[in-house]
């Protein structure tokens, strides 16, 4: 596990906090289940965890699930599955705001008898008036003055589900006046006479997430509440809910809200909501489809958790928020890869070679170096024979001096293998080059006299008779570059999956597994799909090129 190693603004706090006689620092990582997190998820999830591993601390996993009817215990499953990709362990048992139900009712009864809540009977639509707007104060409910007994009644009496939905609600009595708009008198409790995916149909009154959050940290003793910017206006109300209930509740702890600035990726959708879309309307695959910027999607794409961690650490924590360019995250997955993936060799559009003076029939099996960067792995053997295969693209009839690939009665190596020369040109009737014959120089093989005779390119090919299909699937990113406004789904990008069919590799592939990593030479990072690929029928994702095409 990688403990992150920049410092940020939260962790200065920390600092203070902690010369200041701060002893238990404990953070937490707080999804809602509606949804597979997303690569900003784990900036969030590095931040919180990081700053627990680096300072002696403990970090939870709390599902923020007091919203019914969007959540789900397939969301709950995955969420659990990606932080623990990502490296991370949370503190004991994952934790749910659904078993703090209790609690919170109590906290809220508890206002009520302090005369800091009340049950209101506005309607959305005179709610929004009453609230006033930026510039102008709101004005009072004309329910504000119930009395204590008669609120307690009537919250009871949602609780029991006396009322439909919307009829009713608990406000705390804060300040219409407020200059914020989140203290006039904001709504803590729901009725939503829906189904919840833990408590069933125990409840129909649910916390607002202002209310639950504030209580729910207290309660597992977390000191430091870090969250997006967008809470920063509520965080006058995280303290009004805590300052009125401490005393009551005796909570371990009196957490404090920190905000930081939310990850925006270019070309790319950070919204649980637009990403649920591309699900339920087919775009993609599922959640984990691998354009997805899930981290889901992303693990079967064949990005890796040491790559996201390092990328969440070199973005750094900042208060404003800003965008970052998608190939920040692209560099550290080329890091790792280039590191630590296997080099293979996979021709996507083949083109059959016969080498006229290689004898017939004669396999020989050669080395080929497993990963240039670590030696120790050693090497792995491929078969050459007389018929190979090359990338199409990879001969020119006609070509200037700069194409340093194959071309009539020139010379190129096939890597660790020989040096071939272009002798014939074979077309079909249509004119289509279908086949070139070649010869080779039998002395240039690695150890051997000529093994070091210099020609301009070097090319990545496949032995044919024993060669392996394989379909690989070349991917981009879900929208196009240029997004105006309007819709996002008017800015899907028709070409974020091309499928190449009739793919040539080497024979050891068959034996590659799901989410097994490769650098296919001079081709780019490519993955094992772990939904559609097997061994009789290998299916590859690109995972990023070999490098930055901008
Ligand atoms: P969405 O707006 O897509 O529904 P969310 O923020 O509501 O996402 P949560 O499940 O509530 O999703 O998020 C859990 C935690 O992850 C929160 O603390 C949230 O602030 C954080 N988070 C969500 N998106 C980002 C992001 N893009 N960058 C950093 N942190 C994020
Ligand atoms: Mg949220």
């Amino acid at each position: 596990m990688s403990v992150t190693s920049t410092s940020n603004f939260v962790q200065a706090i920390i600092d203070e906090d902690i010369a200041n006689g701060a002893k238990d620092i404990y953070t937490r990582f707080p999804p809602e289940p509606n949804g597979y997190l997303h690569v900003g998820h784990a900036k969030s999830i590095c931040l919180n965890f990081g700053l627990a591993q680096r300072n002696n601390g403990r970090c939870n996993l709390r599902f923020d699930d007091t919203n019914p009817v969007k959540e789900d215990t397939e969301y709950v499953d995955s969420i659990k599955q990606d932080v623990e990709w990502l490296g991370f362990k949370w503190e004991g048992e994952e934790r749910y705001a659904s078993d703090y139900f209790h609690t919170f009712y109590e906290c809220a009864v508890q206002l009520i008898k302090d005369g800091k809540a009340f049950v209101c009977d506005l309607n959305a639509e005179e709610m929004r008036e009453y609230r006033g707007t930026l510039t102008e104060p709101g004005k009072n409910s004309p329910y504000r003055d119930r009395s204590v007994e008669e609120n307690l009644a009537l919250f009871e009496a949602m609780k029991n589900g006396e009322f439909a939905d919307g009829a009713k609600v608990l406000r705390a009595k804060i300040d219409m006046a407020s200059p914020n708009i989140n203290m006039r008198d904001p709504i803590i409790y729901r009725i939503a006479k829906a189904h919840h995916h833990r408590t069933g149909d125990e409840w129909c009154i649910y916390p607002m997430y202002d209310f639950a959050h504030p209580i729910s940290d207290a309660i597992e003793g977390i000191s430091h509440s870090v969250c997006t910017l967008e809470f920063e206006d509520h965080r006058p109300l995280y303290d009004w809910v805590l300052d009125n209930l401490m005393e009551f509740a005796k909570f371990p702890s009196r957490p404090h809200q920190y905000e930081f600035a939310r990850l925006e990726l270019n070309n790319t959708i950070t919204s649980k909501r637009k990403l649920k879309k591309l699900v339920d309307e087919g775009i993609v695959d599922g959640w984990d489809d691998p354009r997805m910027p899930t981290i889901s999607g992303m693990r079967r794409r064949g990005y890796t958790p040491e790559a996201i961690r390092n990328f969440c650490d070199m973005i750094g924590v900042s208060k404003s928020n800003s965008r970052v360019e998608f190939a920040m995250l692209e560099y550290c997955l080329r890091e790792d890869l280039n590191q630590n993936a296997r080099r293979a060799m996979v021709v996507l559009d083949p083109l059959k070679i016969t080498i006229t003076n290689y004898p017939e029939g004669q396999v020989e099996w050669l080395d080929a170096e497993i990963n240039p960067n670590q030696p120790e792995l050693g090497s792995y053997q491929i078969p050459f024979s007389r018929e190979i295969y090359i990338e199409r693209e990879d001969f020119k009839e006609e070509a200037n001096n700069k194409f340093f690939r194959l071309k009539p009665g020139k010379e190129v190596r096939l890597k660790h293998a020989y040096i071939i020369q272009c002798d014939e040109v074979v077309k079909d009737a249509d004119g289509n080059i279908i086949e070139l014959k070649c010869s080779y120089d039998p002395t240039t093989r690695s150890g051997m006299e000529n093994a070091n005779r210099k020609v301009k390119g070097t090319l990545h090919w496949v032995e044919a008779s024993t060669a392996v299909d394989a379909e690989v699937h070349m991917l981009d990113f879900l929208l196009l570059p240029e997004q105006g406004e309007g819709d996002f789904m008017e800015y899907l990008n028709p070409e974020s999956l091309v499928v190449l069919k009739g793919c040539k590799t080497t024979p050891d592939m068959k034996e590659a597994k799901a989410g097994d990593k490769f650098q296919f030479l001079r081709t780019g990072y490519f993955c094992v799909d772990s939904r559609y690929s097997t061994p009789e029928h290998l299916v590859f994702n690109q995972t990023v090129s070999l490098k930055d095409s901008k």
